[in-house]
């Protein structure tokens, strides 16, 4: 053991299958059952208590999807699309939960579950070229892949702010609600204004007997413009289905939308209003439709006037100029942070008698007390504190799992300069594993299950290749991963990202590295790669048989 004194499993008796897979969400539940349907035994661990993964964990006041639901979903199962119908425009949290459990059940895949365990260490054993991996319930198992379906926005992020302890009140982090929370009449504060403060604020705000929102940094929330799906309007989406996904699976985000322009370049200030204003009317990622997404996020000038658009409107909705000025965003272009959006009235909010906006940019935080927050100029009596503060976004569930590949080599160790990957599906020094929606994947700036599906397909090509040409193992080359981490850099450089301190970069948690982490290049420029490199024999990767030399070094 060269790199970690402890070794992440320790040694009893293992069991052997093909592969785990770590998270029955999205992810995990598809990839169990394509890996089900080559013929291979497969183990899926599951902290939860049930399936449903991001939808299962956040279960806050509000929760809800910013992707449409008619393409929130998989797209792989005629017999799903069919016999499932969404209720509103974005599905609500428990409806993907159910809608989640129905696929499940569909797909019989629960018999493979493993609920209530959690993974605590996954070893690669050279001389088996096999996973050893352990669960904090005693169990050992061994298998040829290790798959990580922990998703990107799991790790719950907790600001360590002084006194926590002696705060008398309750307090909650939104990614880890429980089942039923009390919040009538009560005097509650909410920190973090990002798309699950902006969700969650305005239904506090009908229940508590006073809200105070702590806000760091104003952010620009489209309107969303929810509305129940009528049944016309199923019947036509269940007839184009072939098309809405084909449309979508070509896109840059995963989201089968028309784009007006290239450019605002070319257009008049009226030209311009106008296609702002219609998308603004459409709501939601259609926004970012109203110019070429990709030139909106990297073209400093149109990009400003569409952030000015945007700052005009919430000048429109709040009654108070100082509290409207501090809720327009200044220090970081629309888009550089995730757009949140805004289903019930987020700045309306702020013109109630019973909310306050309390700047902790101006005065922050400096401790809790025993009954609330004290800034550094004022003190906040309070009876509940909800913190809406995000995650430890991309890497932080994954380096959970504490995961050990050749030579006793961690992943933590070998990020610890920021996440390496190929393709963010594999990791070098890391043979057989794969990682869905990984960093350096297109990921969370797509509609996620397009990005899912495209890497569970791409894994399960993986596998059925190599099993029918006989291999063992498969690695990246460190060589095509150096290459693949400066070809995301280099994507993520030419756009507006850098100028947002966001969880993109990983600036939200403090001591991390700051690296771009999804790719930036749009879900089909990446899909075309993804599919180039398994035509080339999987160029990048090196493939190998059974305790062989290498077959094919690429
Ligand atoms: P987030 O975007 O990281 O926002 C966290 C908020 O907490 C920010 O406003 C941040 O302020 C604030 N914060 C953190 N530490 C703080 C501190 N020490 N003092 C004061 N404020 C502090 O997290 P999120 O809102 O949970 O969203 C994360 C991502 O989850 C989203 O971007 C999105 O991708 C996904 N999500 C999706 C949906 C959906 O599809 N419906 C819903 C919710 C979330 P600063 O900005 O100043 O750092």
């Amino acid at each position: 053991m060269s790199h970690d004194e402890s070794p992440a499993v320790e040694a009893t008796e293992a069991t052997d299958i093909d592969a785990v897979i770590v998270g029955a969400g999205f992810s995990g539940l598809y990839m169990l059952h394509r890996l089900r349907e080559l013929g291979l035994s497969v183990r899926v661990y599951e902290k939860g208590n049930g399936v449903g993964g991001t939808w299962y964990w956040n279960r806050y006041p509000g929760a809800r999807c910013d992707s449409e639901s008619h393409i929130y979903c998989y797209s792989f199962s005629d017999d799903i699309l069919d016999e499932w119908e969404w209720s509103e425009r974005y599905p609500e949290q428990p409806e993907i939960l159910e809608y989640l459990q129905f696929a499940a059940d569909h797909l019989e895949l629960r018999r493979d579950i493993e609920f209530n365990t959690e993974i605590t260490g996954a070893e690669f054993d050279e001389a088996s070229e096999t996973w050893t991996v352990a669960t904090d319930d005693g169990e050992r198992v061994s298998s040829q892949f290790f798959i990580s379906a922990v998703g990107c926005l799991s790790e719950p992020f907790l600001p360590d702010f002084d006194g926590l302890d002696d705060f008398e009140g309750e307090w909650y982090h939104t990614a880890r609600w429980p089942e039923s929370v009390d919040l009538e009449g009560k005097r509650v504060g909410v920190i973090g204004t990002g798309s699950t403060g902006i969700q969650l604020i305005p239904e506090v705000a009908e229940r508590a007997g006073h809200l105070s929102v702590l806000q760091r940094t104003p952010n620009y929330a489209v309107p969303a413009r929810n509305r129940p799906l009528n049944d016309e309007e199923y019947e036509e989406i269940r007839e184009n289905y072939d098309e809405i996904w084909s449309e979508a699976r070509d896109s840059r985000l995963g989201m089968p939308f028309d784009t007006e322009h290239n450019s605002a370049r070319q257009l008049s200030e009226e030209e311009i209003h106008e296609a702002l204003e219609k998308r603004w009317q459409q709501g939601g990622f259609r926004f970012l439709h109203a110019f070429e997404p990709g030139h909106t996020l990297s073209n400093a000038e149109t990009n400003e006037i569409v952030s000015e658009f945007i700052r005009d409107k919430i000048r429109e909705k709040v009654d108070d100029p100082d509290d409207a000025e501090s809720l327009v965003p200044t220090s970081h272009p629309y888009g550089a942070k995730r757009p949140p959006m805004d289903y019930n009235g987020y700045y309306e909010t702020y013109n109630r008698d019973d909310v306050r906006l309390v700047d902790v940019d101006d005065a922050p935080i400096t401790t809790f007390t025993a009954d609330g927050i004290q800034t550094e100029t004022d003190h906040y009596d309070l009876d509940v504190v909800i913190f809406a503060t995000g995650f430890d976004a991309m890497t932080g569930a994954l380096l959970e799992l504490d995961i050990q590949g050749r030579d006793g080599l961690s992943i933590s160790e070998k990020w610890n300069a920021g996440p390496r990957t190929y393709l963010g599906l594999g990791i070098s020094g890391f043979p057989n594993l794969f990682t869905i929606t990984g960093p350096q994947s297109p990921s969370v700036l797509t509609n996620m299950p397009m990005a899912i599906e495209q890497h569970v397909e791409w894994i399960t090509d993986c596998i059925e290749h190599m099993q029918r040409e006989g291999y063992q193992t498969i690695e990246p080359t460190e060589e095509s991963e150096s290459q693949w981490v400066s070809q995301t850099n280099m994507l993520a450089d030419n756009m507006l990202f850098s100028e947002a301190e966001s969880w993109y970069r990983g600036a939200n948690v403090p001591g991390k590295e700051q690296v771009f982490t999804p790719f930036p290049g749009g879900l089909d420029m990446y899909r075309d790669i993804c599919d180039r490199v398994a035509e080339d024999d999987y160029d990048g990767f090196e493939l190998r048989r059974a305790s062989d030399a290498p077959v094919a070094e690429q």
